[in-house]
């Protein structure tokens, strides 16, 4: 006997809710924002083959649907609440779905925030999650508060998931222990939801690196009409991937994606309550360059000299 949509939801996504005043069974989820905070809302959507590929674990598929979401969150200085999960499937695999509900909840739970709804349909593999977090009145993070000045950060490391996707790619090969840990960047990737509330009232813009460091920098610099100047080599990048040829460290720091660290500036002044927020958060964080007047965006190496910028970004209709 297969499973029916109603069973499969009842199965293995209803469970009871705390925080949310009504979850999943009924036409809506109801959820009851405190006072004077804003609701932050934000949805990413995972595809076969375009996101995630076929041999990807389903418990480390789950933790990373909800990890990218949550990611959003972080970048806006959020909390988060509840999330809501569409989901599209070729069949009602059970073991696909122990393992995919095994790591979107084991995520969940260590971030304290609850499934209250969703869609189940049959079709190509398709996960589509929507997140709700709270952030005070007025005091999300955004990407339009950059001013010349500032300082620019990114917190953890960068590119080990694009190394990791080029060992896929069979254009770049490395020893086992090497690969398991690339691979383990690009598959479970930890979003920096503690270090994002932490740097609310400090930093003064913020985005998450999904599609490339340059590329996602350059959103902050337009949203906020200023220029920067980024020392590509204080970018901090894994032991493994500082091993590999200094064009290729490039690439995938640069134009890796997929990192989900938060990229953001903060007044020189705040460097001290910079570092008192990576600290309290138990996230490592990397000045790597400065915010100023102007337009554009300059690369210098660590001698000071201008490294040209030819480094893409991800873009889903252009490659
Ligand atoms: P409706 O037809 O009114 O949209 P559904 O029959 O699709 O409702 O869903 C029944 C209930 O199950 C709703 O509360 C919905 O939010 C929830 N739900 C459906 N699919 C999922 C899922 N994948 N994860 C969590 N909740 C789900
Ligand atoms: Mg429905």
């Amino acid at each position: 006997m297969s499973l029916g949509e109603f069973d499969l939801i009842a199965t293995y996504f209803t469970r009871p809710v705390r925080r949310a005043a009504l979850g999943i069974g009924d036409d809506c989820a109801l959820l009851a924002p405190a006072p004077g905070m804003q609701l932050a809302v934000s949805s990413d959507m995972l595809v076969e083959g375009r996101h995630f590929l076929s041999t990807v674990a389903p418990d480390r598929l789950g933790h990373k649907a909800l990890a990218v979401n949550l990611s959003d969150l972080a970048a806006c200085g959020a909390r988060p609440l509840a999330f809501t999960l569409a989901l599209a499937l070729p069949r009602a695999d059970e073991i696909f779905l122990e393992g995919f509900a095994r790591g979107l909840f084991a995520l969940a739970d260590a971030h304290g925030i609850e499934l209250v709804g969703g869609d189940t349909t049959q079709g190509p593999l398709n996960l589509c999650i929507t997140v709700m977090g709270e952030v005070p009145g007025g005091g999300a993070l955004l990407r339009s508060g950059a001013r010349p000045g500032d300082d620019l950060y990114v917190s953890g490391r960068v590119g080990d998931a694009r190394l990791a996707l080029e060992v896929f790619r069979g254009t770049v090969s490395l020893p086992g222990r090497d690969f398991e840990a690339v691979r383990e960047a690009m598959e479970q990737p930890q979003p920096r939801v503690a270090l994002g509330q932490a740097l609310r009232g400090v930093a003064s813009s913020a985005i998450d690196v999904s599609d490339g460091l340059l590329g996602d920098l350059g959103h902050i610099l337009r949203r906020s009409g200023v220029a920067a100047e980024v020392s590509v080599d204080a970018v901090p990048r894994s032991a493994v991937l500082a091993a590999q040829p200094l064009a290729l460290q490039r690439e995938c720091t640069l134009a890796g994606g997929d990192d989900y660290e938060l990229l953001f500036t903060a007044p020189a002044e705040r460097a001290t309550q910079v570092q008192a927020a990576a600290q309290a958060a138990g996230t490592a964080v990397t000045r790597i360059g400065r915010i100023e007047a102007g337009q554009g965006l300059r690369l210098v190496d660590a001698e000071g000299h201008a490294v040209a910028h030819t480094f893409g970004s991800f873009d889903h209709f252009r490659s």
